[in-house]
């Protein structure tokens, strides 16, 4: 089948970490059979050099009219970089978050996977990853909440006072369960509703909800946990979890938690995702200005966040698997880059280690 994917190479080590990931991408294209279209958008610091502006309509548009994104990573060190003079709205950073809001992206996916290579890197004793290991994803409800709730600073009774208001309507909390359950379908079918439905209305109803979208999920098994209990859940015991689904504040905090135990930030990807199936997707960590240009950089974040694309925008399972076996056998055969290079291990460049996983699809 012919796909069409947008890519957005960023800023930093971002065009090194997307050239290794379309590599991936396109071998898996060729052993499965599949055609992948790329169409180049700028935004961050490429598109303020080029535009003058992090983005542009034309690139939201270009975006829209693609199957997925891929995206490495944008901005740059803001001691010396001439975009950090600009006003807030025109650096690298706003063009991310207009792109987010403009494509409607309401559920972020965070997975925390403890690769067994990579156990040294994990802040857990070994007794608490034990057998069951670490395999979970935090689904983040990603526009509602506190976070996009009117919010004022004022003085009452001469104090000065702080108002956020955390709001969520059924319709917006009934997509991301939807979408929670629809990503516990494709992984081991349970998943853990975290909430604070002792204390909150948003959180009761938020709950209802949970329990009225499991019955279009009969084969999911679901709990409901609250979100102090979980924070300690997750250091005490994680391999419990598979999908955790979460409000948008919860989610912030509860998915750095939680990537922490997996160890080293090069390995981790994500992905924002709206209600048709449609997606950006991107490592977790920065554009690494330190180490841009150097062949340092370490593409399995994007690599991953290029295998969730196959499995969450396009439907391509087997090829996602096929994507994250590799990975996992390149760990396997010892070879690594420096970020989480260890004793006895093979040190790889940035390009070497795309054509380690690309060697192994
Ligand atoms: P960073 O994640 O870029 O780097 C933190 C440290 O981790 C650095 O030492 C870096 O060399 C290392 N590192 C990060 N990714 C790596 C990789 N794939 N391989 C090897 N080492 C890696 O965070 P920062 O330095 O705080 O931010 C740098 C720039 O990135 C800033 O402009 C920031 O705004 C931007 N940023 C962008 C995004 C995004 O595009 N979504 C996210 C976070 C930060």
């Amino acid at each position: 089948m012919d796909f069409n994917i947008a890519v957005i190479k960023g800023d930093g080590i971002g065009p090194e970490i997307v050239d290794e990931a379309v590599k991936v991408l396109d071998k898996a294209a060729e052993k499965f059979g599949h055609k992948f279209h790329y169409t180049r958008v700028l935004m961050g610091g490429e598109s303020i050099d080029t535009y003058g502006v992090p983005l542009t309509d034309e690139a939201i548009a270009e975006c829209r009219k693609n199957d997925a994104v891929l995206l490495g990573s944008i901005g740059g060190d803001a001691a010396v970089s001439p975009w950090y003079k600009l006003e807030p709205q025109l650096r690298p950073e706003a063009g991310l978050l207009k792109l987010r809001k403009s494509l409607g992206l309401f559920a972020n996916l965070r997975p925390a996977y403890l690769y067994d290579e990579l156990r040294a890197a994990c802040p857990l004793r070994d007794d608490i990853i034990g057998d069951k290991g670490v395999d979970l994803v935090i689904v983040r409800e990603l526009t509602g909440g506190l976070y996009f709730g009117e919010r004022k600073t004022f003085v009452a009774d001469g104090l000065k006072t702080a108002v956020d208001t955390l709001s969520y309507n059924e319709n917006e909390i009934r997509r991301i369960c939807r979408k929670g359950f629809e990503i516990a379908m494709k992984r081991r079918k349970k998943l853990t509703s975290v909430d604070k439905a002792n204390v909150l209305d948003s959180s009761r109803l938020w709950r209802s909800i949970v329990e009225e979208t499991a019955k279009d999920f009969p084969e999911v098994e679901y709990s409901h946990m609250l979100v102090d209990n979980c924070a300690m859940q997750l250091v005490r015991d994680p391999g419990q979890f598979d999908v955790v689904l979460t409000e948008n504040m919860f989610g912030d905090i509860l998915s750095d938690e939680a990537s922490e135990i997996a160890g080293s930030l090069g390995m981790l990807p994500s992905a924002s995702l709206n209600e048709t199936g449609f997606g950006m997707y991107e490592p977790s960590h920065g554009s690494a200005p330190d180490i841009a240009g150097t062949g340092k950089a370490n593409p399995l974040a994007t690599i991953l966040s290029a295998a969730m694309l196959l499995r969450y925008s396009l439907n391509l399972d087997k090829e996602a698997d096929a994507v994250e076996n590799a990975v996992s056998s390149v760990l396997k055969d010892g070879l690594r880059t420096g970020d989480i290079m260890s004793d006895g291990m093979k040190l790889l460049s940035c390009s070497q280690m795309g054509d380690a996983v690309a060697d192994r699809i």
